[in-house]
């Protein structure tokens, strides 16, 4: 099964991709984690990343399809993947679709999360996750049960996204209505669109999701 997670930033695609890779064995496709870690490793392309990244705005859309065109070819792939962040513009969508034909591979379902703005800058700008293990936090709705302490793992160093502030949030949200939500249309048309309340609790998104793949 191939599955594309579609939402604002901070619309808890992460968090469902994570759910989704245990139950159905799916692998999750960051491209926002591929492209930090690309941060990480200080190459070009990691160069390039940060400035981008860091202002909010999207990188070049021949750049990401390349990178998600070889990721798919990896083996791990083949029982089937769940695309987070990625295509989020009409040429990545339509470069996927030809991609996937010509791999022969189909997406069997894309999923809209949907969250209220001011809901959002207040997710993204709280969030955190532990170093160590990668469990996520946030300074209201999900603070560990001991302060200072990864309640998965025990580790005690903590980190932000830099580009989670509020002023690269409302750029990032700008981006979203403008260059992604026009692309749900365009799987509407294809009938695989399904829509989830992503302002309900994590266990209930992940209920709806599950409804919504199994009909
Ligand atoms: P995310 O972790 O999905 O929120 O992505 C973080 C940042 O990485 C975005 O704000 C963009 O700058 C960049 N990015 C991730 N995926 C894409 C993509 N498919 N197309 C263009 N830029 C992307």
């Amino acid at each position: 099964m191939n599955i594309i997670l579609l939402g604002a930033p901070g619309a808890g695609k992460g968090t469902q991709a994570k759910r989704l890779e245990e139950s159905r064995k799916l692998v999750q496709l960051s491209t926002g984690d591929m492209l930090r870690a690309a941060v990480a490793s200080g190459s070009d392309l990691g160069l390039q990343a940060k400035e981008v990244m860091d202002a909010g705005r999207l990188m070049p859309d021949d750049l990401m399809v390349q990178m998600i065109s070889e990721r798919i070819e990896q083996d791990d792939c083949r029982a089937g993947f769940i695309l987070d962040g990625f295509p989020r513009t009409t040429p990545q969508a339509e470069a996927l679709d030809e991609m996937l034909t010509g791999k022969g591979l189909r997406l069997d379902a894309v999923i809209e999360m949907t969250v209220d703005e001011e809901v959002l800058v207040e997710r993204i700008t709280g969030r955190y996750s532990c170093s160590t293990c990668g469990a996520g936090y946030h300074d209201k709705f999900q603070v560990p049960a001991k302060a200072g302490v990864c309640d998965q793992c025990g580790g005690t160093e903590f980190k932000r996204r830099a580009d989670d502030t509020e002023a690269t949030v409302r750029t990032r949200l700008d981006a979203y209505r403008e260059q992604t939500a026009p692309i749900l249309p365009y799987y509407r048309n294809k009938g695989i669109l399904k829509t989830v309340d992503g302002m309900a609790a994590i266990d209930e998104v992940t209920r709806q999701i599950e409804a919504s793949l199994a009909a």
